[in-house]
């Protein structure tokens, strides 16, 4: 015989988890629930069928036991019974809608490669993604885009996939952020899908993943992305990846690392003040908004290491400009972006201040670091010059390269990757760099 009060429990238990998850959540597992007996120890649920029941047990457990009495073993006091006509036709519940099951190119119309703004800094990684667009899965395979934050990754992504979409409207492609790879993959854990979503991910024809770097520390959840990312690369499928770190300086396992630097690993930079001042440019005429020349030029000194900030202060400038129906001036500009604004404009970095830096901190003379000398201590002084001229201005490889006594783009970019990973493992180089940046700066 039921007892009045636990309908009042069940009620009270309902009351709390329905503000605790979604609707379908709730539709899903708990509307057609009953409690159909209770003695002094024990509530029995009514179920429609056992995979609710195993369900709510996984997932509410700890949320029924407020409610519920444990017994004296801890465990939660509730049977199951179910109900009677569903018992001969088990089928499952209808699951909430996993991220594989919508939608899966909501790529953003507004990137493409047509507005994607090229400078020194982004040409090489550019003309990469557009390689990888035009023919996926046969050019630089995977394709991995590293950069800080608001350099573009995630605008060229989105362009490789509109591209896709457009040119190759069989394809199968997927893009995904890794923390939604993730909740798909505990979303089929949890459901028991997981062979589903294999077979799903794994008949993809490109799939494009950004932040991989919330990968890090998830170990469970990389060795299930490398083996679909190994499973896609022996089919030639595409992959891109975008990271804010290199491959080798991401806390990953050697085995997805080795993966990820089998293709091509291109890196964005700091656009150079010209490039921003197009940036700037190009997202004024989106927004139908005229900005004079000279304020572009006032707010791409100021603002040097981020474009969403360039965007977030040509919105404010539009804004105001809308409001007060008036031209935008320096002062204006100067007052509404405040905060926004460095104070003092980037100095602009020269190969000789850094030359002369590399120098002094060496000891050597800044004709050593031009010439030949393959001296042990000159060689590495000189490896460092270039990698740091690499990392600090915008021009091109060639123009850098020749700025050291005429050598070519290819013996700069060796230099800058053999710095770059020797700095992985060597912490006192990695010191010793940090104070000459210190010095060409000052
Ligand atoms: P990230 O993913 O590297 O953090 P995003 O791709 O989100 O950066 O870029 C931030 C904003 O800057 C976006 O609105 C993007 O359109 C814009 N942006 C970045 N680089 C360029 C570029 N080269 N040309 C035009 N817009 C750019
Ligand atoms: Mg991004």
């Amino acid at each position: 015989m039921l007892i009045c009060k636990d309908q009042e429990i069940w009620a009270q238990f309902i009351d709390y988890i329905q503000k605790r998850i979604s609707e379908t959540e709730y539709k899903n597992w708990f509307s057609q629930i009953n409690v159909i007996e209770s003695n002094n120890d024990c509530t029995t649920l009514e179920v429609p069928n056992i995979f609710v029941q195993e369900y709510i047990l996984d997932n509410y457990r700890k949320d029924l036991l407020v409610f519920f009495p444990a017994n004296k073993d801890g465990e939660l006091s509730i049977n199951f019974t179910i109900k009677e006509e569903q018992k001969k036709r088990i089928k499952s519940p209808i699951l909430p809608q996993a991220a594989l099951d919508k939608d899966e190119c909501n790529f953003n119309p507004l990137y493409t490669f047509e507005n994607y703004i090229e400078g020194p800094s982004n040409q090489f990684v550019k003309s990469a993604a557009f390689g990888v667009a035009q023919n996926p899965g046969k050019s630089f395979n995977p394709l991995f885009i590293h950069g800080g934050v608001g350099l573009g990754k995630t605008h060229l992504l989105h362009s490789i996939g509109n591209f896709i979409r457009t040119n190759y409207k069989k394809s199968n492609i997927k893009i995904i952020t890794t923390e939604a790879f993730i909740n798909d993959l505990v979303f089929n854990l949890r459901n028991k899908s997981v062979d589903k979503m294999k077979r799903y991910y794994r008949n993809l024809d490109v799939l494009i993943v950004d932040d991989i770097q919330f990968l890090q520390d998830r170990v469970n959840f990389e060795e299930e992305f490398c083996n679909t990312f190994e499973s896609l690369i022996n089919q030639t499928k595409q992959i891109v990846i975008a990271s804010d770190k290199p491959p080798g300086q991401l806390k990953l396992s050697q085995r997805l690392v080795a993966r990820m630097e089998w293709g091509l690993v291109a890196h964005i930079g700091i656009p150079d003040l010209e490039t921003r001042v197009a940036i700037l440019q190009q997202k004024s005429t989106e927004k139908k908004f005229a900005i004079p020349n000279d304020v572009a030029f006032f707010i791409a000194e100021r603002i040097y290491n981020n474009i969403r900030q360039l965007e977030g202060a040509i919105n404010r400038l539009a804004a105001f400009s809308q409001l007060s129906n008036s031209e935008i001036n320096i002062e204006m500009t100067q007052n509404i972006l405040q905060e926004m604004l460095f104070f003092t404009p980037q100095k602009r970095v020269s190969v000789d201040s850094i030359l002369k830096a590399v120098a002094s901190a060496f000891e050597i003379k800044i004709s050593d670091l031009k010439g030949e000398c393959r001296l042990k201590n000159i060689a590495q002084a000189r490896q460092v010059a270039m990698y740091l001229s690499k990392e600090l201005i915008s021009d091109s490889l060639q123009k850098i390269a020749s700025s050291f006594g005429g050598k070519t783009h290819s013996t700069l970019l060796h230099a800058w990757k053999k710095i770059s990973s020797e700095l992985e493992k060597n912490q006192t180089l990695f010191r010793q760099i940090e104070i000459i940046k210190k010095n060409i700066e000052s």
